[in-house]
């Protein structure tokens, strides 16, 4: 645990934005606190006969919109200070883009590059047995994040069916197409930070051909950004992920990065036509130059606490889009707004893939399934929707896009708290 720092400082952006909202104090009580933490062991048999128990967490931030969502991330770095940040995030997130849900959150503190295919689904297993009391499809959904995918949640999703003794798809989203899973799930993330960042160009006059786009994180979220606002006509400049980044004056092809990096696992500025592919001129830059590049639009897709009050002075990029969770520290933002560098909040921009695991629970329970062409268009209709409205908030209050989404967002949960009414006071309270 790092005493709570990424946590503590999620709440920073609570107190901001209540210098702009008149709220009940009920309100700001309730949200500066998680309803839920667990912490669970999980012992897991490694294929060489051994016993490991990792160390796996669920918290569940607040539920009074519906039930709590949230995905579930495997690394080595995850801890419940980590675990209640992103829950809370998903709080805003679920509330800024109007989605009838809470937030939560959960992670397993393991490198998974580390474990066999075995290993991790008994460890995905073992996770579902020991936090499936709270989960449910009216309780509790949880979703992918990073190291974490469609197959770990077909592992999940079958556990909890051993242990309720019945099919429930819809207690788990992001799973595999034929387990029930939603076409256009994959790609949501980033198809919807897209549509973000059209809303924004558009507004900006941006000429999506003449603007750089530098990415941090080549995974789920990071490839399906950089693959889709390559369609759309930006020009993605760079691209990074763990072992460093590449960078192309002239534009890179993210497919054809990504076709090199499935086969070699490593970043090469490859440019692919048809079967024949061929190297182009590129350079290689460390982790902190691509953040540090002269770029429109600098989008970190991987981690939070990339850019921070160390190294805000040294961004070049004149707009940036989070598509992480929580890349930007609030110290990190307090500079950058003095700079005049707009930043697009996580809460909206990659808000894509909960909209669309939101539509997958939908499809379960009604057990009909959706063509892509409607998934993708149902989740442009709100991603525009809520882009715009957040954008036009900011600019008739004079307040950043991170503000305005978290305006949006407390308006709705207050609402919500108000609209439950008192109950405390007749469970516990003074008799009126
Ligand atoms: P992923 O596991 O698919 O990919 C993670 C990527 O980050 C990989 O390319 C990895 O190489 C890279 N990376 C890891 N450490 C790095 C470092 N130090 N520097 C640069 N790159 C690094 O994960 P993902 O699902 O794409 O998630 C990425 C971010 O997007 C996370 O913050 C996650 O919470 C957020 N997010 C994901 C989704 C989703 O649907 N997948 C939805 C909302 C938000």
């Amino acid at each position: 645990m790092n005493n709570n720092k990424t946590f503590q400082d999620a709440l920073v952006r609570l107190e901001d934005v209540l210098q702009h909202i008149r709220l009940v104090d009920d309100v700001r009580e309730r949200l500066s606190h998680p309803k839920l933490s667990l912490t669970a062991s999980i012992p897991v048999r490694m294929d060489d006969g051994s016993l490991r128990v990792f160390t796996g967490y669920r918290v569940q931030y607040d539920d009074t919109r519906g039930p709590t969502k949230g995905g579930i991330r495997y690394h080595p770095h995850v801890d419940l200070d980590e675990v209640t940040s992103l829950s809370f995030w998903m709080t805003i997130k679920c509330a800024v883009v109007g989605l009838p849900y809470g937030g939560a959150k959960g992670g397993v503190e393991v490198n998974a590059k580390e474990l066999s295919r075995m290993e991790l689904e008994r460890l995905s297993r073992g996770y579902v047995r020991a936090v499936a009391d709270i989960l449910g499809p009216e309780r509790d959904i949880p979703a992918p994040d990073m190291y974490t995918n469609a197959t770990v949640m077909g592992w999940m999703c079958d556990e909890y069916a051993q242990i309720v003794r019945r099919q429930e798809p819809a207690v788990i989203t992001g799973k595999p197409v034929h387990l029930c899973g939603s076409l256009g799930r994959e790609a949501a993330t980033g198809r919807g930070a897209v549509y973000a960042l059209e809303e924004w160009a558009r507004r900006r006059g941006l000429v999506p051909s003449e603007t750089t786009v530098a990415v941090q994180g080549f995974g789920n979220a990071g490839y399906h950004f950089a693959r889709l606002a390559d369609r759309a006509g930006f020009r993605i400049v760079a691209i990074g992920d763990s072992q460093g980044a590449i960078h192309a004056a002239q534009g890179l092809n993210p497919d054809s990065v990504m076709e090199h990096k499935r086969n070699r696992s490593e970043l090469r500025a490859f440019y692919c036509d048809a079967s024949v592919c061929e190297e182009i001129p590129y350079d290689r830059l460390t982790h902190a130059e691509l953040l540090e590049l002269d770029v429109d639009v600098l989008v970190p897709a991987a981690l939070e606490n990339q850019i921070d009050a160390g190294n805000a002075a040294r961004v070049r990029a004149r707009q940036i889009l989070e598509v992480a969770n929580g890349p930007v520290t609030s110290e990190a933002d307090r500079i950058l707004r003095e700079r005049g560098i707009p930043v697009l909040p996580d809460v909206l921009c990659n808000a894509g893939g909960v909209i669309v695991s939101y539509f997958e629970w939908v499809q379960n329970r009604n057990g009909y399934y959706w063509e892509e062409e409607e998934v993708n268009a149902r989740l442009k209709t709100i991603m525009d929707r809520e882009a715009a409205a957040c954008f036009d908030l900011a600019e008739a209050r004079s307040v950043s896009p991170r503000t305005a989404a978290y305006l949006r967002a407390m308006e709705r949960i207050s609402g919500a708290i108000t609209a439950r009414g008192t109950r405390e006071y007749f469970n516990h309270g003074p008799q009126a």
